[in-house]
């Protein structure tokens, strides 16, 4: 990938006491934005909102669970953390502003370790615009835990609700799906042929955009950014971590309707069709159940579809019903399947 790291030395983070090891790595982050007055040093970072609504969202990722450093890299997993986190603003149709920072990390973490992984967060707080302005460091007597929490804002009119669908209102969706989850079983394989053969050198060229959906998710501020241009207000939002359909089902629940989702319309990159026939799965089955892919599922009124049609980063997929005819799919040869939420979910994984 192209952040690899390559570390000569190996520092115990016992070496520098707390506020020494919070200082060296926090030391590189600048405020970037006017809203940030106090950062990191004192109790509390000060924030002075500029827009009427302040948005708040908090991640956890616990190793083992959310990600594995077998295949993960630290940089990625820094970048992943905020990346995460910040696709929550956009799915309120926000622009983050803060992000504060909380690790607990088992002695096994040399300092070299969790400078990659700051360095990781570090590029995402440049990419995104977003301020470091706090956090907490802690150990853990087992593996890596990390806890964000983003800060964003967005004007009273423009932030975007699950639940304001309306019916007959088209569902559309940001960019491709199904890649980061087909990322991950790359990983995953890979993992398993390494374990049996550690001279074993992967070639994960042909899967290079799987692989990075998977490492390094990008938050569509991009498309927040595009519909205020377009000048198109989505009526309701949601940001696809646990899959397709799931996501589907909560916009349905939380704004009291059905809708049907064309399965021919689905957006679906050329290699996620390649190798979910190489893993024998249904492509389909990918995009609808395979989360991890941080686009944008939102709802607009049909008077907006010419401000949208043609944009290659955003699909029409179907539109909203009543409530009484549920959330439904409909496959390439008419028939009508009711939706289902299989996605991908840490409590299913056996302790
Ligand atoms: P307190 O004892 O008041 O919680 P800390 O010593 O934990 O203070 O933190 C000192 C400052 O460093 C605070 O501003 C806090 O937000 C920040 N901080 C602590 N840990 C981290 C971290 N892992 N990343 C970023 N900032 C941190
Ligand atoms: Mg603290």
């Amino acid at each position: 990938m192209e952040w690899e790291n390559k570390d000569r030395q190996s520092t115990a983070v016992s070496t520098l006491g707390e506020f020494a090891l919070i200082e060296h790595l926090t030391k590189g982050f600048e405020l970037q934005n006017p809203g940030s007055l106090v950062g990191i040093g004192d109790d509390a970072a000060v924030i002075h909102f500029q827009k009427e609504h302040g948005l708040i969202s908090t991640d956890m990722l616990v190793e083992g669970v959310h990600f594995d450093l077998g295949y993960m890299p630290l940089t990625h997993l820094g970048y992943k953390s905020a990346v995460v986190n910040i696709s929550d603003i956009c799915a309120m149709n926000g622009r983050p502003t803060q992000l504060t920072l909380s690790l607990a990390v088992s002695n096994r973490f040399t300092l070299e370790a969790l400078e990659h992984f700051y360095d990781g967060f570090a590029k995402a707080c440049a990419h995104y615009k977003v301020d470091l302005v706090g956090g907490d460091t802690t150990s853990s007597n087992k593996g890596m835990i990390i806890s964000v929490t983003v800060l964003g804002e967005a004007e009273k009119e423009k932030t975007t609700y699950r639940s304001k669908a309306a019916d007959n209102e088209l569902l559309v969706v940001s960019g491709d799906l199904g890649g980061a989850y087909l990322g991950l079983q790359v990983l995953e394989r890979e993992k398993q042929v390494f374990q049996v053969n550690p001279q074993h050198q992967p070639d994960l060229e042909p899967y290079h955009y799987l692989v990075e959906r998977q490492l390094k998710p990008e938050a569509r501020l991009d498309i927040v950014e595009l519909l205020e241009k377009l000048e198109v207000q989505p009526t309701a939002m949601i940001d696809i971590s646990d899959g397709l359909s799931s996501e589907v089902i909560h916009l349905c629940q939380n704004s009291q309707l059905g809708c049907q989702l064309y399965e021919e319309k689905i957006p679906i990159d050329p290699t996620v069709i390649s190798t979910s026939e190489e893993f024998k799965m249904d492509p389909t089955t990918v995009a609808l159940n395979g989360g991890e892919d941080y686009e944008l599922l939102f709802t607009i009124k049909q008077e907006d579809f010419p401000k949208i049609k043609g944009n290659p980063n955003l699909t029409v997929i179907g539109h909203m019903t009543e409530a009484s005819r549920g959330a439904q799919l409909v496959t390439r040869s008419g028939e009508l399947f009711p939706l289902q939420a299989q996605g991908w979910n840490a409590f299913n994984q056996e302790d």
